[in-house]
């Protein structure tokens, strides 16, 4: 157990700034969550700490100590990657058993307790069944649970795992989500977890870093990472459906949407104080979450304005509704059994206590 630490790393792949002066902390026995789209730079920070990927200026820190320039093999840190890479020729319980065979690690666990690990790792992943197999008689979901188990049976002082069960199906990888955060909760093993899902990330984390094209957006517990975002990246990545972003003009006691046909929304006293105190002369931007929208009827006198209905997606006991104003596209997330019916025009009434303010230029949050 460490505490694993990132000072300015920066990592460039010929004109490609993959990371950009990235710190973070990760403190012990806590599972971080790096979270970002395909391309942010998850992989490489991943490569970084465990010594693959040599990068360009920063330092790494294991519990405060300099292993910037460590081999590999000498930082102790297990890394599991989202490509298999099994040994072809050894079956399940041999590839789990790999990483214990190591002269030193034969030295600190006798065989039976060797191979008591390797049967732990492969009940808690669903493997029990498939020790003796080979990895060309895996399903893709199966090698990517041995992968993951040839890291989870060390003890190291950090787990890196990299995207480790985005080949399950829908059901395993929900199940595998919360059997993970129990193992890594119950070892207390300091945990990089990188994923560009943000439901995975805000249900598994401790911490959840947010990563944009190798910069870091905003770090923090995933329910100031939902109900404050620092700036529009974040809250438009996280949230699903994503936040309905307006450009408004500001009016003192309300603000009106900038689109088509322009409509007024009242806001709250505070928001309208904090507004005339930070905003200055910027272009504002409100957001607001689906959950915040409620749809009412074309004429009901509380909606601040209406639309069509053009898609309807069901998702059990709540869908996602979409609005189309003219050229706008608004997205509502309601209870099903409160649908309207596709093509009818309905009120949308916004809920301003749960509006979030950023400055159009800079992209930040106003609060
Ligand atoms: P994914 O989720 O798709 O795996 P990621 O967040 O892990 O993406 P990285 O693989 O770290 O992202 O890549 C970050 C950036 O660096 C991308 O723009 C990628 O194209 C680039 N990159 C990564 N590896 C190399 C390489 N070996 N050579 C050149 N560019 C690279």
């Amino acid at each position: 157990m460490a505490q694993v630490e990132l000072r300015t790393i920066t990592k460039k792949y010929g004109k490609v700034t993959a990371l950009d002066q990235v710190s973070f902390v990760i403190p012990d026995g806590k599972l971080f969550v790096l979270l970002g789209a395909s391309g942010a730079g998850k992989s490489t920070t991943i490569g970084v700490i465990s010594g693959i990927v040599t990068h360009d200026s920063g330092g790494i820190f294991l519990d405060g100590r300099d292993i910037s320039q460590a081999f590999p093999q000498n930082r102790d840190i297990a890394t599991a990657f989202e490509s298999y890479s099994l040994y072809p020729h050894f079956t399940v319980f041999q590839n789990l058993l790999f990483p214990l065979e190591s002269p030193e690690r034969k030295k600190q666990m006798l065989k039976p307790d060797r191979e008591k690990r390797v049967k732990e790792v492969a009940d808690m992943l669903g493997l029990g069944e498939l020790l003796k197999r080979y990895p060309r008689e895996l399903s893709g979901g199966q090698k990517q649970r041995v992968a993951l188990g040839r890291t989870l049976v060390r003890r190291p002082k950090a787990y890196m795992l990299d995207e480790p069960i985005a080949h399950l199906d829908a059901k395993l990888r929900h199940h595998m989500r919360s059997e993970l955060k129990k193992i890594q909760t119950e070892l207390g093993i300091t945990t990089l977890y990188a994923t560009p899902d943000q439901l995975e990330a805000l249900s598994m984390g401790d911490i959840v870093a947010v990563l944009n094209k190798g910069v870091v957006e905003q770090i923090g517990m995933p329910d100031e990472i939902y109900y404050n975002p620092v700036n529009l990246f974040v809250a438009s990545f996280v949230g699903d459906p994503p936040m309905n972003l307006f450009s408004v003009d500001y009016q003192g006691d309300h603000v009106i949407v900038e689109c088509d046909t322009p409509y007024s929304i009242p806001i709250l006293p505070e928001d309208q104080k904090m507004l005339t105190e930070k905003m200055g002369d910027c272009r504002l931007k409100v957001g607001v979450r689906p959950v915040n929208i409620q749809l009412t009827a074309s004429d009901d006198p509380k909606a601040h304005t209406q639309g069509e209905v053009i898609l309807i997606d069901t998702l059990g006991q709540t869908s996602i509704v979409t609005v189309r104003l003219k050229s706008e596209e608004i997205k509502a997330k309601i209870p099903s059994d409160h649908l309207p019916k596709l093509h009818s025009t309905v009120g949308l009434q916004f809920d301003s206590q749960r509006f979030y303010y950023f400055d159009a230029a800079t992209t930040r949050s106003i609060c």
